[in-house]
């Protein structure tokens, strides 16, 4: 549809186990931003049971909340279902402008959602903007992060996912006023596949973690990565990792960190024989505290942290692990 008979801004708020996505509350910040600039509303929908705090998402930014309601279907990842039932809202209420988390989920049921409508869509970008066509512009890396790609669509809904940890949580105002609609669900099965069981590995939570002790390709086993679990254990942290380490299948995906990873802010972050590639610093760079353990002088991560340690982790580490034993520290 190229004609503009589509108006507001709706962003999907993602849910597991009747607990909100925080990459929710982004999207609501984004969003708000975006629509005050066209002059239109902001909606959301979400899909689960009566008892999700739908209220919240008003609270934190919505002028309206579409809530498709059901007690079981929505509690397993199914894409399929998920996809008919917003595609048929979209169809409904005609946004201008659909935003999706780029999480794991968002990223499955996005161009799911987009092919439906036969629009385009963006994915992972890192900001929009809104042009004085009242167009979105979708900007996001291309090219191994040498150039932002500004993209734009003539065709509606204006499609994008965003990664978490992109935005700014829209902040939480109470006296917000806004409007909860409940909707029936359009389908509750699929034919085509059917979800038996969420395998997940829930003891891997690099993106909320407040401190990450990152190994790269400088570990040769799993048994070295040991130090490193030890210190992240000792720190109240998570494990995270560069893509060289991933890619030998000593630790899993889930602890990548960088541009094809996870995007993170950790307080602390600690990389341990990284040398510090653009594709990693996209996944950490905005970390409070950033600490490089080194053996090359010349690595690049030295030129994006805050404290720089040149030599070798495997002496280091280790030290490093006594010291905070010894002396009963904690970060
Ligand atoms: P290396 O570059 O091999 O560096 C190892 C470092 O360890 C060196 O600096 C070395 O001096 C140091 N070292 C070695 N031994 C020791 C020791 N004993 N003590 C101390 N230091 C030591 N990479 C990511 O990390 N995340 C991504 O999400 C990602 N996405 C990508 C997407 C695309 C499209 C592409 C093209 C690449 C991507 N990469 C990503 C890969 C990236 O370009 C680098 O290849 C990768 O980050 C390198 O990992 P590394 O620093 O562990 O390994």
């Amino acid at each position: 549809m190229t004609e503009k008979n589509y108006n507001g801004v709706l962003i999907f708020a993602e849910q597991k186990n009747n607990i909100i996505h925080k990459v929710s509350y982004e999207l609501l910040g984004k969003g708000s931003e975006l629509s005050r600039k066209i002059g239109c509303s902001l909606s959301a929908v979400i899909l689960g049971p009566e008892e999700i705090e739908a209220q919240e998402l008003i609270y934190r930014g919505a002028d309206k909340v579409y809530h498709i309601v059901d007690t079981t279907v929505f509690n397993k990842p199914d894409e399929l279902i998920y996809t008919e039932n917003i595609v048929s809202l979209i169809k409904n209420i005609k946004p201008e402008i659909c935003l999706f988390g780029a999480t794991a989920f968002g990223r499955s049921l996005a161009p799911r959602v987009a092919a439906l409508l036969e629009t385009g869509l963006t994915a992972d970008c890192t900001d929009l903007k809104i042009d004085d066509d009242m167009k979105l512009i979708q900007i996001r890396p291309a090219f191994s992060e040498n150039i932002l790609a500004h993209i734009k669509s003539d065709i509606y809904p204006q499609m994008a996912t965003v990664r978490y940890k992109e935005f700014e949580e829209k902040k939480r105002d109470t006296d917000k006023i806004g409007e909860i609609i409940k909707i029936p669900t359009v389908k509750t099965s699929n034919d085509l596949i059917e979800v038996l069981e969420e395998i997940s590995n829930n003891s891997v939570n690099v993106q909320d973690a407040k401190v990450v002790v990152a190994a790269g390709a400088s570990v040769k086993s799993a048994e070295d990565l040991n130090m490193i679990k030890e210190l992240a254990v000792m720190l109240g942290g998570e494990v995270g990792a560069s893509r060289a380490l991933v890619e030998t299948g000593i630790i899993s995906k889930d602890h990548q960190v960088g541009y094809s990873g996870n995007r993170i802010k950790p307080t602390v972050y600690i990389a341990c024989g990284i040398s510090g590639a653009p594709q990693h610093l996209a996944g950490m760079k905005e970390s409070g505290v950033i600490i490089a353990i080194n053996n090359d002088p010349s690595a690049p991560i030295f030129n994006v942290a805050d404290y720089s340690i040149v030599g070798d982790m495997y002496k280091i580490i280790p030290e490093i692990i006594s010291a905070i034993r010894n002396n009963n520290l904690t970060i």
